[in-house]
């Protein structure tokens, strides 16, 4: 079977979080064939050289996972844009485009991280051209791991100082956007997290039955989406596991 999971935010102040995924990645690799994480999977990354104590951990597991014959594909989210190149040779993830169409179990089905989506919040949209723009990025991470850690502590609080402020709409995806992402991919089916906001929504476009599947956040409990061999998906939910220290 297929996985998808996003949102996780995985970062060393929610050791529950880290705790949730590795008895996830236990539970999960008796089943899938394939994983696919579509963004927010580390709460920061400012590039692959950092090499915390919790990312040596999560990137072992992930290799654990794919050395046993499965397929992880990572697809990038606002907070962790920066993966690259050694992480997908650590890991064995491949990485993947956002946007992109993928065929599971004979549906294809168009996959995005979901920030794209939110084009009222105009705010962000120029934020996110900005700092993905390769005359910011190139320098950036030529700096020493110190002085990126500031910049993005930095950045994060002004976004955070920003959303305060917006409207609940605005932070979610433009729903005029869904209709023309289906029809410029020519699919009707997609798949993308972000706005935390888990739900599988049912549409009708130009006459044409769609969904729109919005994976789910982990700050309280496991969220996974499971597509079965039909092509089938089951959007769920699994308590954090008990934590035996506490
Ligand atoms: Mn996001």
């Amino acid at each position: 079977m297929i996985y998808f999971i996003s949102d996780l935010h995985l970062e060393e102040d929610r050791p529950d979080i880290t705790g949730a995924f590795l008895y996830f990645m236990d539970w999960v690799e008796s089943k899938a064939d394939t994983l696919y994480i579509l963004g927010d999977f580390f709460e920061s990354w400012i590039g692959d050289d950092e090499d915390t104590v919790l990312q040596v951990l999560i990137k072992q597991r992930l290799k654990k996972f794919t050395a046993s014959g499965k397929k992880l594909y990572f697809m990038h989210g606002n907070r962790d844009f920066l993966v690259g190149q050694l992480f997908s040779e650590q890991t064995g993830a491949q990485l993947l485009e956002d946007p992109c169409v993928v065929n599971l179990n004979g549906v294809d089905t168009l996959l995005m991280h979901g920030d794209s989506l939110c084009t009222a919040d105009i705010g962000y949209m120029k934020f996110r051209a900005t700092i993905r723009n390769p005359s910011f990025l190139e320098p950036f991470l030529k700096r020493p791991i110190e002085e990126r850690k500031i910049t993005a502590q930095q950045l994060r609080a002004m976004s955070q100082a920003n959303n305060q402020s917006k409207d609940m709409e605005i932070m979610d995806v433009t729903p005029e956007e869904i209709p023309k992402v289906l029809a410029q991919h020519d699919v009707d089916t997609l798949i993308h997290g972000h706005t935390h906001r888990p739900a599988v929504h049912n549409l009708t476009v130009n006459d044409q039955k769609a969904q729109r599947i919005v994976l789910g956040d982990w700050d309280k409990e496991i969220w996974y989406l499971e597509i079965d061999q039909a092509g089938k998906q089951h959007l769920k939910t699994m308590p954090f596991p008990v934590d035996p220290t506490s």
